[in-house]
């Protein structure tokens, strides 16, 4: 790999889109969300009425152009990031993400962007399937309570309507889903440093993260 990469892996709201958008930039490296896109792919499968369960009826992804621009996913040349944070899409993902043509699709353009720039990259596959070879592997997770209550906040903050009942129900489901699917499931990479954030400080998380990349990074250069 002539680029480096920081992947970021763990069940959902364990702060890892924040703690990867602080890292991103303090190194300089592209932010990319890979729950961004399976998120996308849901919410034009919903529009498109096409059958959620059919692993077979996202071929529209092969006409579907996803970019990243400053860590914000563009769809079809649109800023999709509102769109795809809805509680439907939220409720429907995790079995858009379990088809096998979905994966295969995603991990070709997560691998190809990879391989054009330096990325800190997060989601569920990364240290074990999109990106084996990254420079540094974080499992990161925390209390399905801390989860769901910062994904609430997160919510709040960012005016989208919410409820911690149902977001801990959904974060439940989901992770259920994410870890048992037969293809690609969320597990740890052997290699990858485990985290539990429960007590963190993001901030703290970032810091000790940082640190620990750079000193890979720098032993790499002196080689
Ligand atoms: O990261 P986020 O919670 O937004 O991801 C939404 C969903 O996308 C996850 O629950 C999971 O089903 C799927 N996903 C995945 N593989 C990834 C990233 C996300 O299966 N690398």
């Amino acid at each position: 790999m002539n680029h480096h990469a920081l992947a970021i892996d763990g069940p959902a709201g364990a702060g890892k889109s924040t703690v990867a958008k602080i890292l991103a930039k303090k190194l300089g490296y592209t932010y990319i969300d890979t729950g961004a896109m399976y998120r996308a792919t849901t919410y034009k499968a919903l529009r498109l009425k096409v059958d959620l369960d059919d692993p077979e009826a996202f071929g529209f992804l092969d006409s579907t152009p996803m970019t990243f621009r400053d860590g914000i996913l563009f769809m079809d040349g649109e800023d999709v990031s509102e769109k795809i944070r809805t509680h439907s899409v939220s409720n429907n993902v995790s079995v858009v993400a379990s088809h096998i043509p979905v994966r295969n699709k995603l991990v070709a353009i997560q691998q190809k962007i990879a391989q054009d720039d330096n990325v800190v990259m997060d989601g569920r596959d990364i240290g074990t399937i999109v990106l084996p070879q990254a420079d540094l592997k974080i499992y990161m997770t925390a209390s399905v309570e801390e989860r769901a209550r910062r994904r609430h906040e997160e919510n709040l903050a960012n005016g989208i309507e919410s409820d911690y009942q149902k977001i801990q129900k959904d974060i439940e489901r989901r992770d259920k889903i994410d870890s048992s699917r037969a293809y690609n499931p969320l597990r740890q990479a052997e290699d990858a440093v485990y985290l539990d954030t429960s007590h963190l400080d993001i901030e703290q998380v970032s810091e000790q993260i940082y640190r620990q990349f750079m000193m890979i990074i720098d032993a790499k250069r002196s080689e």
